[in-house]
């Protein structure tokens, strides 16, 4: 392990995340060579009574590490694939890319997010949604078990029968409860995936939303799709249709939502491996940026939701992308025991994403599209500390609470999305 304090060589290096909002500046970073490291990282950080933040990639940086001492497990990439028993065990640093290309190996893919970039434990933690979510879950519906170092400093497994409430909040609760040193989950046979998007004019999009808010209802848990209004790199804004299909009639399951869209400017959807169509579908990773996320849940999507969504993806909005998003099907059937991940009963989600933490077109479109929303959101599209609580249900909140209770009473992981053990109200 190497650490670094202020005015260090190699301190700034490691000191910032890939959300760029901010110029974080911990008392100590402790760089992790092994996950040996880990527990002597948080021994550190307990003699000298500070509180421990936790960094893969920095994907997930909802305010800055300053005072903590910040752990990053960047290093610790393993990934061990398990055919047999079609599960994937990883380290703590490892991202999405890498268990992507070795599962497919074997024909198997996790539930990868839109960015293979992301960290698997910090996405997993805190619910995880991916392009298959429909299909297979929540990311954290899929976890068999997790390798942890508690805020004590001491090594133990969670898992359905061993601490099966800290197992219950490692699910969904974020990182709030130690310091996931491996985690073991559930891997889904994909080989191939009809996959892509298309685009059109930007001018089609009201007309095309509201097809999509009808046919979205009816779509098979093997679609997943979302309405984007998005500007290419160096391109003008258009409205894409994004689809993941787990089955080889993608396109005639699209169909409806295609006529309706009219002729596309460019049709990219194809038939593709699980990593290339995970590439395919999101584009190219984003590369270290300031970055502020705004996600609202809806049952439905009245008018005023869509002319809200459409004009903040208007050709000369400063926003990097709009996206209406339809979930349901296997992640609102969850299995009996599941975490606190996510609202499970919301049919669509509208997010937005702004090219820093001040954005008043962003601004607008919350405002708006506020009063139509059930108030919730999903942790780990959520980049407002202030709304954590917002992400889960008020039962799996107060759960949440006693179980931080007995796991971190003295709040030693309160960087980012912060459950406090003091008494949910
Ligand atoms: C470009 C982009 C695309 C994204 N796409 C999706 C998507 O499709 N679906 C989706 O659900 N989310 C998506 N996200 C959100 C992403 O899942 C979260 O930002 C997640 O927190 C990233 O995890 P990370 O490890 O990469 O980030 P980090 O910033 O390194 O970690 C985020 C948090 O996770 C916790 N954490 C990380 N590692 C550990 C550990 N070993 N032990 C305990 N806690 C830990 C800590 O609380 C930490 O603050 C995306 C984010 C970005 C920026």
């Amino acid at each position: 392990m190497t650490m670094f304090k202020p005015g260090d060589p190699g301190y700034d290096e490691h000191r910032l995340g890939w959300n760029r909002s901010f110029a974080s500046h911990p008392a100590l970073i402790a760089v992790a060579a092994t996950t040996d490291d880990i527990p002597i990282a948080v021994r550190t950080a307990r003699e000298h009574d500070l509180p421990l933040a936790v960094q893969a990639t920095g994907h997930g940086l909802v305010s800055p590490t300053d005072g903590a001492l910040l752990l990053k497990t960047t290093a610790l990439t393993s990934v061990e694939i398990d055919p047999r028993r079609r599960v994937a065990r990883v380290g703590p640093g490892a991202v999405w890319a890498d268990v992507n290309r070795a599962a497919a190996r074997y024909g198997l893919a996790g539930l990868a997010g839109r960015c293979r970039s992301v960290g698997v434990t910090g996405y997993t933690l805190g619910g995880g949604q991916s392009w298959l979510s429909r299909t297979y879950g929540f990311a954290a519906d899929s976890v068999v078990s997790a390798d942890v170092v508690t805020a004590e400093g001491v090594a133990l497994t969670a898992s359905a029968e061993q601490h099966p409430d800290l197992f219950w909040a490692l699910r969904g609760g974020g990182g709030n409860f130690g310091v996931v040193t491996s985690l073991e989950f559930r891997l889904h046979p994909v080989a191939r995936v009809f996959s892509g998007m298309s685009f059109y004019p930007i001018e089609r999009a009201f007309d095309v939303l509201a097809v999509y808010r009808e046919w979205a209802l009816d779509e098979p848990e093997a679609m997943n799709t979302a309405i984007l209004l998005i500007r290419p790199p160096g391109g003008r804004r258009v409205l894409a249709i994004r689809a993941f299909h787990h089955g080889d009639e993608g396109r005639r399951v699209l169909g409806p939502l295609l006529e309706a869209a009219g002729p596309p400017l460019a049709d990219a959807f194809a038939m593709r491996s699980f990593p290339d169509a995970s590439d395919a579908t999101n584009g190219p990773d984003a590369p270290p940026m300031p970055n502020r996320q705004e996600v609202e849940l809806f049952h439905e999507l009245p008018d005023d939701v869509l002319s809200a969504v459409v004009e903040a993806g208007a050709p000369d909005s400063p926003l990097a992308f709009v996206e209406v998003r339809h979930w349901g099907g296997a992640m609102a059937r969850p299995a009996p025991g599941a975490g606190p991940a996510g609202h499970r009963d919301v049919s669509f989600s509208v997010m937005a994403v702004a090219p820093g933490p001040a954005d008043s077109t962003l601004d607008r479109l919350v405002g708006r599209l506020r009063p139509h929303a059930t108030g919730g959101s999903f942790l780990t599209l959520l980049t407002d500390p202030a709304r954590t609580r917002t992400a889960f249900t008020a039962p799996n909140h107060a759960r949440l609470t006693t179980v931080k209770r007995t796991w971190d009473p003295t709040n030693f992981f309160r960087t980012g999305h912060n459950i406090s053990p003091e008494a949910s109200s």
